[in-house]
């Protein structure tokens, strides 16, 4: 007799069970702010100096006294000039001095003319054709960043703007957390690889192993180090030596395929046989026969083997679980209410996640065919609807719209 099924785990209750489980890797890497995009700060950035240093022209024109200037069509000599990158003499009274967008403000002028709101007479004579707000066209010391003010926060993960403002204080390498270590591998014996069969030669049942590449691409994106093991054929002895092999020296062990309920799946008693499973199956749709355990050192996380339960998976489960390993504080995306433009008339059991894009009216469409075989749906998408267990959508109803942009960042 069939023992009684166990009930799904739902989506949020499994999310914070695994975050528990992600305890953040010990050892920090100081490597150049250049190579530093999408890693994750151990340590928060503070300023040493104001941005910008000082006072600055944030136009070409004429840097003047305000209070000089009473009437429009006043001509001044012009008593020094200052490109950027030069330091400024302070102004002669009754002078204007030539400047530059970026130049410093020499001491005694409180406003910029820009060159359109004057009349140049000669090299040495302007004439301000309008009267001067006094601050107008300076940039203040400091309006970007002050002195000890924290710019990024330990846990922030380093995006190009975020490279950017860290060089801006003079940062040329960044304090982040290691690389996580992750062992990959698909299971499959109907899998091959593009490269080694062509589409010519492949034989009846098989497929390309596409998992694998959408796999190591998000893990590479994720700042992680991958190990990829390749196919291992749906056996048990091979699946125990594929996982033995990958706890060693590795943070996470990542599967696709092989952790459903078939016969042939042997992913789950593999992991039993050598360490243990804290999880198993999540009330989701796609992404249903998820799992999670221990091997060794190591965390396993066996994802589906359908194409797009697994991207989905890896992005809703895998992705918070190694921020969270890397110390980074925001885990999971973003959610924005959208009206959908479709219908979903006969909602899943499960809450569901479907393939939907944005148009061009506000609203969402959904991909045609929400099958988890269809990966065509998650290049044509730009966007998930995290859609409650059961419940139907009509058209103009407003629902929870997720990034990929977002996810895949
Ligand atoms: P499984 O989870 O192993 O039962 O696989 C479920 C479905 O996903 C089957 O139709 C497999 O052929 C397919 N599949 C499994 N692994 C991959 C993969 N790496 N690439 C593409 N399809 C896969
Ligand atoms: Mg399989």
């Amino acid at each position: 007799m069939n023992a009684p099924r166990a009930p799904l785990r739902p989506l949020d209750e499994a999310l914070a069970e695994l975050l528990a489980h992600a305890q953040v890797l010990e050892g920090t890497e100081s490597v150049s702010t250049f190579e530093a995009d999408g890693r994750v700060l151990a340590e928060d950035l503070v300023s040493a100096l104001q941005v910008p240093p000082q006072d600055n022209s944030s136009m070409d024109g004429y840097a003047v006294r305000s209070a000089e200037i009473a009437d429009e069509g006043v001509p001044l000599p012009v008593s020094q000039r200052i490109p950027a990158g030069s330091a400024a003499l302070p102004l002669q009274p009754g002078t204007a001095a030539r400047i530059f967008t970026g130049a410093p403000i020499p001491a005694g002028a409180d406003a910029v003319v820009m060159q359109e709101d004057t009349e140049a007479l000669d090299e040495q004579r302007v004439r301000i054709l309008r009267v001067p707000e006094t601050g107008q066209w300076i940039r203040r010391s400091g309006e970007d960043v002050r002195r000890g003010a924290v710019v990024l926060p330990k846990g922030e993960r380093l995006s190009p703007a975020a490279l950017g403002l860290a060089a801006s204080i003079g940062m040329d390498r960044v304090s982040v957390a290691r690389r996580p270590r992750v062992a990959l591998f698909s299971t499959g014996d109907e899998l091959v690889m593009p490269g080694e069969v062509s589409p010519q030669a492949m034989r009846p049942g098989a497929i390309y192993n596409s998992n694998r590449f959408f796999l190591r691409a998000l893990l590479q994106r994720l700042g992680c180090e991958v190990s990829d093991l390749g196919i291992v054929p749906d056996d048990r002895q091979a699946t125990l030596d594929a996982l033995a092999k990958a706890a060693g020296g590795n943070d996470l062990i990542l599967t696709s395929g092989g952790v459903s309920v078939g016969e042939e799946d042997h992913i789950k008693p593999a992991v039993q046989q050598l360490g243990r499973l804290d999880l198993w199956q999540i009330a989701m749709k796609p992404g249903k026969p998820f799992a999670y355990g221990r091997v060794g050192e190591a965390h396993f996380m066996g994802l589906p083997g359908n194409p797009v339960s697994s991207f989905v998976t890896f992005l809703l489960l895998v992705r918070p679980f190694l921020l969270k390993l890397q110390g980074a504080t925001k885990l999971t995306p973003g959610v924005t209410l959208l009206p959908a433009h479709f219908e979903l008339p006969r909602p899943d059991k499960r809450r569901e996640f479907l393939r939907v894009r944005r148009d061009g009216d506000g609203g969402l469409e959904l991909f045609g065919n929400q099958s988890s075989g269809v990966l065509t749906s998650t290049v044509w998408g730009d966007g998930l609807v995290d859609n409650p267990a059961g419940t139907t959508i009509a058209r103009g109803d407003k629902v929870r719209f997720i990034t990929l942009a977002e996810l895949l960042a």
